[in-house]
């Protein structure tokens, strides 16, 4: 029996649909698998979940306290299975076989799961070990397994290896430096802090450029507009000069401006806008962040579900340059025939020329559709990231944007204004890939010499500079790239688990006092940790290892010298980084002044106010908001106090809210599902309004209930913006679980599990 072994089930399946057409499936130890035979004899295959084994520390090291670090860095790994039945049912049919086939993801961690799933094979039935290819193939298409199951591989040991190594030294010197710091700050438990070899440098960018923000200070400057009459209608244009750094040139531009104005001069130019490059996993992550506003973390879940339905290549990929053997007009031919994209139906008529990026690899393709699918047929936003990559890839052979820019200069007085306008002259890629089509501006017809009245008096406009944006997570994630941090797999991840710990909170993310500190005690007493000089140095290790010039063991014995090293510096100077962030978490807690003690005339004795805090119950661990006035015994002293939600995270929005003006107001980051805002002051109109919102929902969601009760939901109920229902869906999740707690104080949030899960995603039909 030949034995094909897949990373998940979704591909197994997949696999039997293709080449065993009407395979049985069965399961053992839950572990689904399937079976055919065929002219080539018996067939098996089985998919995993994912890595069959992680590795771990050996018993003995997990008590935090008693465990010397260098011995923890030395110490020899072990491998733990991740899950019992996969193991189980694994070596219960790798006996029967004759032959393997590993038909993992073709990557570096697809590579090393292979490696896992063939070593436990190994163990039950030696004998089989001159019968093991590798399938490497790019899209679960028909076509393609075809291909790669009659194109059969060998399995890459050194790239199996470079996955090994990174596993590896992330689990040393992220329990290492994790441990170190926790135990320095004294947190232990559930609250500890976590350090991450690629986590901590991330987490840096986002600091660095709150600190930006914080820094900056902002300057005032002028505008000088001027509104002119014209035949079609008065139109108003912008002084030559863009910004008045004093305000009194510009009360002189505006006393020195004449009515009428004479057009001077009127310039254009066309402008080609270069068709976008194919898609790789940066680029695509960060156009479903800015043109779909799906988060990166997601827009990577929702790719491989694609993927796993063959709807779509491989999305964890580098490459920016489709290979000759890719199929590209048979693609283009069967997505123009749907509505949907028929736009590009004038592709056909000549050569398909792609643009190219600047990344070449041959492992996988860049991200493209596998099939043509009616993006109608997915559920929301499965639809919407199928439509960018189906559109991203025909406007890749498209021709380039034209657009035409118009400049009139007005001179009236001794000053001079100007009007711009820009027009789209040829949308050519932006007719499909229409995210990228700009509004056009359009001007008033204009001639040289024209006079035109001025429209009352010019007029003055107060601004100030700004500081640098915040960092969107799409733009964070290309930041990462081009600094080397993570790989394309792991980086949406390593930005959620800034979420998790806490460090991060909103979206774009803003660091949380705590998530300051932890960076800035890490680039003051362990820099190494906060840069990513040292994490770009491993990648580069792993790259060598992957092409046969090093070995694992030499990289993660270097890796151990430097951590050795890393850490010792970091105890020498431990009470100190404890104490930075030690401000940071204070600072975290306390939300705002005691409006009861302002009214009371209570304060500190240096006369500043009491401040409002989140204290955690020393018996029940439970957490609450109560006032630093408070004290044991006295019956005069401050007793607020006010409820909190006991999961998710909590951060201070405003000190005192701007709706009620009463209490501090925090944003609560549930477990699962969006964040939302919490005013302490139960009374506050912001939190009626909520509690409205959600009673509406309510009996819409009830009344909806009723009527699919008895018919089944068309597919395609979506409209072109299908955010909206599903953000909304996500709010009142979120607040309907606070809701509820406020009225009964229970939680209840049983319905979000239904919402969440993908049971209720429609599929397209083939
Ligand atoms: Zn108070
Ligand atoms: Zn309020």
């Amino acid at each position: 029996m030949r034995l094909i072994i897949t990373e998940k089930n979704n591909s197994a399946k997949r696999i039997a649909e293709i080449l065993g057409n009407g395979a049985k499936s069965d399961k053992t130890y839950k572990v689904p698998y399937y079976t055919w035979s065929g002219p080539e004899g018996d067939h098996m295959v089985i998919g995993l979940k994912g890595h069959v084994l992680n590795p771990g520390f050996p018993d003995g090291y997990s008590n935090w306290q008693k465990t010397d670090l260098h011995e923890l860095i030395d110490a020899k790994l072990v491998k733990e299975p991740t899950d019992k039945n996969v193991l189980r049912a694994l070596r219960k049919v790798a006996k029967d076989a004759t032959s393997v086939v590993i038909a993992t993801d073709f990557d570096r961690e697809g590579e090393l799961i292979g490696l896992e799933a063939l070593t436990e094979v190994l163990e039950v039935n030696p004998a089989v070990k001159d019968g093991i290819t590798r399938a490497r193939f790019s899209a679960l298409t028909k076509d393609e397994i075809e291909r790669a199951f009659a194109n059969l591989d060998r399995l890459s040991y050194d790239l199996a290896y470079a996955g090994e190594a990174r596993q590896d030294i992330d689990l040393i010197w992220g329990a290492t430096l994790t441990r170190a710091v926790s135990l320095a700050t004294r947190r232990f438990g559930s609250n500890f802090l976590s350090v991450g070899r690629v986590q901590s440098p991330t987490l840096g960018l986002i600091v660095e450029r709150e600190l930006e923000r914080r820094a900056h200070k902002p300057k005032p400057y002028w505008e000088v507009l001027a509104r002119f009459q014209h035949v079609d209608g008065a139109f108003e244009a912008h002084h030559a000069v863009d910004k008045f750094w004093d305000r009194k040139e510009a009360d002189a531009a505006v006393a020195g401006t004449k009515s009428p104005g004479t057009v001077s001069e009127i310039t254009s130019k066309r402008t080609n806008r270069r068709p976008p490059v194919p898609f790789n996993t940066t680029s695509f992550a960060a156009e479903a962040s800015s043109r779909l506003s799906i988060t990166p973390s997601r827009a990577m879940r929702i790719a491989e579900d694609l993927y796993m339905d063959g709807f779509i290549s491989y999305p964890r990929t580098d490459n920016t340059v489709y290979p000759s053997s890719l199929p590209t007009r048979e693609l283009v031919a069967s997505l123009v025939r749907l509505p949907e994209f028929e736009a590009a139906a004038a592709l056909l008529d000549g050569d398909l020329k792609p643009t190219r990026g600047k990344k070449e690899s041959t492992d996988h393709p860049p991200i493209h559709p596998a099939q043509a699918v009616r993006p109608g047929g997915l559920e929301g936003a499965h639809q919407r990231v199928y439509e960018l990559i189906a559109r991203r890839f025909l406007a890749t052979f498209s021709p380039p944007m034209i657009t035409e820019s118009t400049r009139a200069e007005i001179e009236a007085g001794s000053e001079t204004y100007f009007v711009r306008g820009s027009v789209v002259v040829d949308p050519g890629y932006a007719g499909i890939y229409t995210y990228a089509r700009s509004p056009d501006e359009e001007i008033p017809k204009l001639e040289r010499g024209q006079e035109l009245e001025l429209d009352g008096e010019p007029w003055i406009v107060d601004k100030e500079t700004q500081p640098p944006t915040r960092i969107g997570q799409g733009k964070l994630v290309e930041m990462m790239e081009e600094r080397g941090l993570g790989t394309k797999a792991t980086r949406p991840d390593i930005i959620q688990k800034l979420y998790d710990r806490g460090y991060v909170f909103g979206n774009p993310p803003s660091p949380t006092e705590t998530g300051i500190a932890m960076y800035e005690a890490f680039k003051r007493y362990v820099p190494r940790m906060a840069t990513p000089e040292m994490t770009a140095e491993l990648e580069r290790d792993m790259d060598e290892i992957a092409g046969g010039d090093t070995s694992k063991d030499k990289v993660l014995e270097i890796s151990r010298q430097m951590l050795h090293g890393t850490y010792e510096e970091m105890a020498h100077k431990e009470e100190d980084l404890a104490k930075v962030i030690w401000a940071g978490m204070d600072e975290d807690r306390i939300l705002g002044p005691c409006i009861v003690c302002e009214r009371a005339g209570r304060k500190h004795e240096d006369g500043s106010p009491n401040m409002l805090r989140v204290i955690r119950a020393r018996k029940s661990g439970k957490r609450f908001v109560g006032c630093q006035g408070w004290e044991a015994d006295n019956p005069d002293a401050c007793d607020v106090t006010f409820p909190l939600p006991q999961r998710g995270d909590v951060f201070k929005l405003e000190e005192r809210c701007s709706i009620c003006g009463e209490t501090p107001r925090l944003k609560v980051a549930p477990v699962r599902g969006r964040p939302w805002n919490l005013c302490l002051n139960e009374e506050c109109p912001s939190m009626e309004e909520m509690r409205r919102r959600r009673a509406e929902r309510e009996a819409a969601r009830a009344a909806k209930e009723g009527e699919e009760d008895g018919s089944s939901a068309s597919g395609d109920g979506a409209s072109a913006d299908g955010s909206k229902p599903d953000r909304t869906k996500a709010d009142a999740a979120g607040t309907k679980t606070r809701a509820k707690r406020s009225a009964n104080g229970r939680r209840s949030g049983s319905r979000r599990k239904t919402r969440s899960g993908s049971g209720s995603r429609s599929r397209a039909k083939g």
